[in-house]
């Protein structure tokens, strides 16, 4: 798997999250950031995952309709800047699904079944048989980096083998028909655990810190946050290998990690102290993000227009492509 830094070129980003909920500090450090700096130099889209919710939601449409929205805010919340990047709502391009279905002839289930990331999903939700959609997801998600020929692909180390089976799709495809399709490259963003300790951050599994969190929220939640479990009192050496809180120093507080591992370990500082430090660095994120939020909060509408115009903009785009693919295949018969 081939990993970039960021080059100032002429390249197409596409990323994008679930509409399972509100985005978290994961997302943020896994992916937002990048993107927020990206926007500025590459002709970016930003996809509203809707289909891909359903993959796992189908139950619950209406969570993930009033998804979209709230996390349109998320967006514009962290900067994300709709003059720079075009924001789209995936069901609403349906170029999207008939990519899928064209790729999904020569994408075998065995290559799916073996996806990591796939197997530990499907082992997270105890799904004893998987769902055809469910497996079938990377297939879509090939579908949606190459309509638009995206290059680069911003994301959390959970994607890497997306990635890599979204760029086996577009050789082979255009191998067999004509080059048309572009092979992106991942830009793989840091890995945050969630307060559990026991996986990533992730809005389905209720360990997540939210970005619209308020202080108290934040306060209490890494108050609760999983530390070393061997450690019981202040002066115990700690093992921040093992702790979460130590993880989050690691990236939110980087230049002050060091001090803080020596200190655990020698049973120099106390959890609380500890879990003190990191609060407040969460807080220097989440404060400029709480202040846009209220910028945007009360424009339902003007987020609507938003959400309206990135779609037409995304629609056109994936038109086009649509049209080299038949003609790549002699499947433009009229
Ligand atoms: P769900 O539980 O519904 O799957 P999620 O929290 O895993 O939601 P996604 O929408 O699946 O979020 O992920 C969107 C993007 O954010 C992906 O690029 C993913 O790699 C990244 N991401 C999600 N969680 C984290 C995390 N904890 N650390 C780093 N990156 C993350
Ligand atoms: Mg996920």
């Amino acid at each position: 798997m081939t990993t970039t830094s960021i080059q100032p070129k002429q390249e197409i980003v596409l990323t994008g999250d679930r509409t399972t909920g509100k985005l978290h500090l994961g997302h943020y450090v896994g992916s937002l950031k990048s993107r927020v700096q990206l926007q500025q130099q590459y002709e970016t889209y930003i996809m509203l995952a809707d289909v891909q919710a359903l993959t796992t939601h189908f139950h619950n449409p209406g969570l993930l309709s009033q998804s979209v929205r709230q996390v349109a805010l998320d967006y514009l919340s962290v900067g994300i800047d709709p003059e720079c990047a075009t924001i789209f709502v995936q069901s609403m391009v349906p170029e999207i699904a008939e990519l899928t279905i064209f790729y999904s002839m020569f994408v075998t289930v065995s290559s799916l079944r073996h996806n990591p990331t796939v197997k530990h999903e499907a082992q997270e939700r105890g799904y004893e048989d998987l769902y055809y959609g469910f497996l079938g997801y990377p297939v879509s998600q090939a579908a949606d980096i190459t309509f638009c020929k995206a290059s680069l692909v911003p994301a959390g180390e959970d994607q890497i083998p997306h990635i890599e089976q979204t760029r086996k799709i577009v050789r082979r495809f255009n191998e067999l028909y004509a080059p048309v399709l572009v092979e992106p490259q991942i830009l793989v963003g840091e890995r945050l655990d969630g307060l559990d300790g026991d996986s990533k951050m992730s809005k389905s599994l209720g360990n997540a810190i939210c970005l619209d969190a308020s202080t108290e929220d934040v306060q209490t939640q890494i108050r609760r946050a999983k530390t070393d479990p061997g450690r019981i009192h202040k002066t115990d050496p700690g093992h921040p290998e093992v702790c979460t809180i130590y993880g989050y120093h690691c990236i939110f507080r980087k230049e002050g990690s060091a001090e803080i591992r020596e200190n655990c370990m020698k049973g120099t500082i106390g959890c609380a102290a500890c879990k003190a430090m990191i609060t407040e660095a969460i807080e220097d994120v989440l404060e400029p993000i709480r202040e846009r939020r209220e910028l945007y909060k009360y424009r339902p509408k003007d987020i609507d227009d938003m959400l309206m115009a990135g779609t037409a903009k995304a629609r056109k785009v994936a038109r086009q492509t649509m049209k080299e693919v038949r003609e790549a295949m002699g499947m433009n018969y009229f």
